[in-house]
């Protein structure tokens, strides 16, 4: 059944399951246009029962059948039209209208993000092959409803089930859906220039392994948030986060990261743990250990020595979920 709004919970709230949009075929209902369904076993064991689906097939609820005639999204790129493959039907009203519905209804239900059935001319989130009157290949696009989410809720993360089976881009999809999460959590109900602030400075340490230039972006930004109307502040603070984080952070850069932390705690440290906190680090920087362990490490030294403006950061205080679900890697 379709999740509906629930009371908001921040991020950090113990016994919080991230609640997402899924297209229905991938959990397994026989939806798909031949009466198949597309369920991806290893994308559903890693999830488990740590979220909450909500499932979403745009092709049966604008009202198409099962089976239906297979489509594919035509003509020009930019803006594509949906069509039926053998008749050239054109499906795009019909899907538009419903979209608009559905989408108002999506924006109260609390959603954390989306994972979207890939090459899908409805779900698909890219590299969607256009096809022009002959046939051929004209371009790529995103399917009709997967657009619609991007431009509609730009700061909600959105996958598709491909790119989840990489490890990487596992880990970034996880990391977004909770810091995005704790974002739009401090901009509610109200947000203010100071509740904006103080989410940057708890993540600056998270932030430094993504994008470094769009870093600098936020950090002027920032600076200037007195001389900005809130709204666009927030606009444009938004974007750019949701730009560096989808910039996956790599083992070399989340080193440095937690270097740079060790940097700050090493004078409380004995010679002894700190060299075990290098190891742990250098251990991630090869490949040889999640991020977990060098950061959970680190993390029990900053509470050990109550170093404060380390024990705020996000990457020392992730909700235990957020470090299950990214463990799954
Ligand atoms: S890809 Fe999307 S539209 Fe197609 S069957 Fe799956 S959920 Fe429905």
């Amino acid at each position: 059944m379709m999740a509906r709004a629930g009371t908001r919970k921040d991020a950090h709230e113990p016994g919080l399951k991230p609640r997402l949009g899924v297209s229905t075929c991938l959990l397994g209902e026989n939806v798909r246009y031949d009466g198949t369904e597309k369920s991806d076993p290893l994308l559903l064991k890693a999830f488990g029962d740590d979220v909450e689906w909500a499932p979403i097939c745009p092709e049966v609820e604008c009202g198409m059948t099962v089976p239906r005639d297979p489509m594919h999204l035509a003509d020009d790129p930019d803006s594509p039209r949906l069509v039926t493959t053998a008749t050239g039907e054109d499906q795009t009203g019909r899907m538009q209208t419903w979209i608009r519905s559905r989408l108002d209804e999506l924006a109260g239900c609390n959603l954390w993000g989306f994972v979207l059935k890939s090459r899908s001319p409805s779900c698909g989130t890219g590299a969607v092959p256009v096809l022009d009157a002959t046939g051929e290949q004209a371009g790529e696009a995103a399917g009709l409803f997967a657009a619609a989410v991007a431009k509609r809720f730009p700061l909600l993360p959105v996958a598709d089930e491909r790119s989840l089976r990489d490890d990487s881009m596992w880990d970034n999809f996880i990391e977004r859906l909770f810091c995005l999460k704790r974002y739009r959590d401090s901009m509610r109900p109200k947000g203010s220039r100071d509740s904006l602030v103080a989410f940057h400075a708890a993540h600056e340490l998270q932030l430094m392994a993504h994008d470094q230039d769009v870093l600098s972006k936020m950090e002027e930004l920032v600076a200037r948030s007195k001389k900005l109307p809130l709204d666009e502040l927030s606009a444009r603070y938004g974007e750019l986060l949701t730009t560096t984080m989808e910039f996956v952070a790599t083992p070399a850069r989340n080193a440095d990261v937690l270097l740079h932390a060790l940097g700050l705690l090493e004078r409380y440290m004995n010679p002894g743990e700190r060299q075990d906190a290098l190891e742990a680090i250098e251990e991630h920087r090869g490949g040889r250990a999640s991020l977990i362990v060098p950061t959970k490490l680190l993390g029990r030294h900053i509470r050990k020595y109550h170093v404060e403006h380390l024990a705020t950061q996000s990457c020392f205080a992730a909700h235990p979920l957020e470090l299950k679900l990214r463990s799954h890697v």
